[in-house]
């Protein structure tokens, strides 16, 4: 076995400490990675306080926006080699044999995927453990490369942040005459921005910050809306051809937000709220809009957008901390108060 170390979650809602296990033995088609860096998603704090009651499995050791270098790879390994720079995201394995797994979207693989963290090894044997640590082993079919342009730190938050709003804003055709609206300006909102500017589109932020509006623009956007602010709502109506809603808290006036979608726009939420979002139909059938939802991406669509990102220098905003300032990393996180991801040096656990 290979030890490693890192922080975890002993049980739901503890703050993470230092902590000690094993990673298997590399087989024949894995990677072993020396983890660099790994990036902070509000997704580590819904899972490690519990929130989505499922794969609830402590000692938890959260991240999925992993960067690093290949320590050694296994003996049937073609696809990357010692030293090569590498990524890691939400997955690490998947049936690979259902109908959405042969059309490259694994994502959505009807048994479901093996997550990053919490979830389980396909053969049952043992429960994934993620990224803030020092090592990991993942078979290179769920390894990404990344770009020799992007450098590792700010490289980690694209493989959940980056893909997730990658994904909707190609598979919705983002690109020049659209416009576009992002809910909340975090860690995703913001890579939202970044991207979608970055295929032409016009780009309004949504934000109940006001004092986000000048790292907005400073991001790209063309326009920033303070969603606390009166008549905000009916000033803005029938404007945007799709919003992506980056929130992860689930109060939220969904139907004022659906009155911002022109005639046949799209609203598609990959924030993941603990609690339900409240819709009433009406704003939907009064201009045929769509409510829609999307998982990250695939592995394919992954090394596409790293791919795009080091094309054109698209790189998050990154705080770098050390291991034993996540928890005060995860309380910044929670007031919204993140510019605008997290990254741990996991050389420094
Ligand atoms: P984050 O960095 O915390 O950003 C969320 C933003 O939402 C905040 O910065 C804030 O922006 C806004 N917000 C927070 N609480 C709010 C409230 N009560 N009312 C209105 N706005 C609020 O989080 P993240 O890492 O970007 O993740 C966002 C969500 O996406 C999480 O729920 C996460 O689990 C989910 N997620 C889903 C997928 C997927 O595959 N679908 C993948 C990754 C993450 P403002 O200050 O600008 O309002
Ligand atoms: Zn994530
Ligand atoms: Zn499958």
């Amino acid at each position: 076995m290979i030890q490693a170390k890192g922080m975890a979650a002993l049980k739901a809602k503890e703050a993470l400490v230092p902590y000690s296990f094993e990673r298997r033995n590399p087989k024949d088609y894995d990677v072993v990675i020396d983890i660099k860096y790994s990036g902070i998603c509000h997704s580590d704090i819904h899972m490690t306080r519990d929130e989505w009651g499922e794969n609830s499995n402590f000692p938890m050791v959260p991240g999925h926006e992993i960067a690093g270098v290949v320590r050694t790879v296994g003996s049937k390994v073609t696809k990357y080699k010692v030293g090569d720079h590498v990524g890691v995201g939400c997955m690490v394995d998947s049936c690979r044999e259902c109908e959405h797994c042969k059309a490259e979207l694994e994502q959505y693989c009807i048994p479901g995927n093996t997550l990053t963290y919490g979830g389980k090894e396909r053969d049952g044997s043992a429960v994934t453990q993620g990224g803030y640590s020092d090592v990991i082993v993942v078979n290179e079919d769920f390894v990404l490369r990344i770009p020799d342009s992007l450098p590792l730190d700010k490289a980690a938050p694209l493989l959940c942040a980056g893909i997730t709003t990658y994904s909707p804003l190609v598979h919705w055709n983002v690109g020049p005459g659209k416009k576009v609206a992002v809910m909340g300006l975090g860690g995703l909102g913001h890579m939202a921005v970044k991207l979608a500017k970055a295929m032409g589109a016009e780009v309004t932020v949504l934000s109940q910050s006001a004092n986000k509006k000048d790292d907005a623009n400073q991001l790209g956007a063309d326009h920033f809306l303070n969603t606390q602010s009166k008549d905000v709502f009916q000033k803005n109506a029938l404007q945007f051809d799709l919003i992506i809603n980056t929130v992860s808290s689930a109060d939220l006036n969904m139907a004022a937000y659906f009155g911002l979608l022109k005639l046949d726009g799209t609203l598609v939420s990959v924030g993941a709220p603990e609690k339900p979002l409240s819709v009433h139909p009406f704003p939907l059938i009064l201009m045929r809009r769509n409510f829609a939802g999307s998982a990250i991406g695939s592995i394919k669509e992954t090394q596409e957008m790293l791919d795009f990102c080091g094309k054109h220098n698209i790189t998050p905003e990154i705080e770098l901390i050390e291991p034993n300032q996540v928890n005060d990393a995860y309380a910044r996180v929670l007031k919204s108060d993140v510019r605008y991801r997290f990254v741990i040096d996991m050389g420094k656990i």
